[in-house]
């Protein structure tokens, strides 16, 4: 007899928002280890978070982005040594104290690039002593883009540094909730409580198990609502569309629900809502910019079938976000009728382009 089974998904992006309304942390389901480390350049040492498990029970984002439950592996992983800058992830370092294996050594001439002729910009000033982990985790990854860049590594790893930089905007749901009164948060509460309410049997059904499709999916439903011509002002619904739709960087939608959502709220929290969702968005579209370039450049060049079509897929994922539609779709025209793109990101890109204004 084939016991009787929950639900095996639950909502993972819809329950941090919940979460964090009721002011609880993120269950844990990602576990990390403190190791110390010392900087390959310039031998201080520090602790480090090491993650010794992880899941993607939140699904994937059709730019590739994974979400955790509990913390995320993307925000804890960039390593840096705030002594000179370098920056890089923990088998980038050299352990201290135990046997691990030693990364092999830096060149020379990185270490004088970074040491004597000080070619790394942080974003922001470090702190003179702390932990890097009061670092955001952009500016380690930017850092680590401009560390691979001197090493002369190729574009795409150095894209994907510039990729992980924009992610990490996409995990902030505590700048759009904390002006946010009790009764507003009971509304957005409810109102995500009744459009998730027996819709989980699409995630399997209708998104082949992606909770992230679905959730865009569920929150675009929202938003359309909203819009309809005599709809009822319902904050709840509008900031649930806002939030969900932000959080999966679908930030051209996002916008949309935004103006939907300040006209309800009190002018400081619009202003602060707008504030944060106007300087997070020209950061996170910086790198995404700087990403699809790499990508681009990177897909011209590889020999290999498969990732060229997968990074000109994720390129072209990036200028929708961006809004460069001309741009996204000529690489979706290249990859469209491509025998090897994989599967799954056909399926991504049959789940995007219909999203795309036409032309
Ligand atoms: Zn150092």
């Amino acid at each position: 007899m084939t016991p009787l089974r929950r639900s095996p998904l639950a909502l993972p992006l819809a329950l941090t928002l919940l979460a964090v309304l009721s002011g609880a942390g993120p269950v844990g389901a990602t576990t990390t280890a403190r190791v110390e480390v010392a900087c390959p350049v310039c031998v201080a040492t520090f602790t480090a978070p090491q993650i010794m498990s992880s899941n993607t029970f939140g699904g994937q984002d059709t730019d590739f982005m994974t979400r955790a439950r509990g913390h995320q592996p993307l925000l804890i992983a960039p390593l840096l040594c705030l002594k000179c800058g370098y920056a890089g992830f923990l088998d980038e370092f050299t352990p201290v104290g135990t046997t691990d294996q030693a990364a092999p050594p830096l060149p020379e001439g990185l270490k004088k690039a970074i040491l004597e002729e000080k070619r790394l910009t942080p974003r922001q000033p470090l702190p003179a002593s702390g932990s890097f982990e009061e670092v955001p985790a952009w500016v380690r990854y930017d850092l680590i883009a401009q560390v691979y860049a001197l090493r002369g590594a190729e574009p795409r790893a150095v894209a994907r540094q510039y990729q992980n930089a924009a992610w990490v905007f996409r995990h902030r749901p505590e700048v759009y909730l904390h002006t946010l009164d009790d009764d507003q948060r009971a509304a957005l509460k409810k109102a995500l409580d009744e459009a998730f309410k027996g819709r989980e049997g699409e995630i399997k059904d209708k998104h082949d198990g992606n909770q992230a499709t679905f959730e865009v999916e569920v929150a675009e439903g929202l938003l359309a609502a909203a819009k309809a011509e005599g709809a009822p002002a319902d904050l709840g619904a509008r900031l649930g569309a806002f939030l969900l739709l932000r959080l999966h960087g679908e930030n051209a939608s996002a916008r949309a629900a935004l103006d939907l959502v300040k006209p309800l709220l009190k002018p400081e929290q619009a202003a602060d809502l707008e504030e944060h969702f106007t300087q997070d968005l020209a950061l996170e579209r910086e790198f995404q910019a700087k990403a699809a370039a790499g990508l681009v450049q990177a897909a011209e060049t590889t020999a290999h079938p498969g990732e060229k079509a997968a990074m000109r897929y994720h390129a072209g994922e990036l200028y929708r976000r961006l809004e460069q539609y001309d741009k996204a779709r000529a690489l979706f025209d290249q990859t469209r009728n491509d025998p090897n793109l994989p599967d799954f990101l056909k399926k991504f890109q049959a789940f995007v382009e219909p999203r795309m204004p036409k032309p």
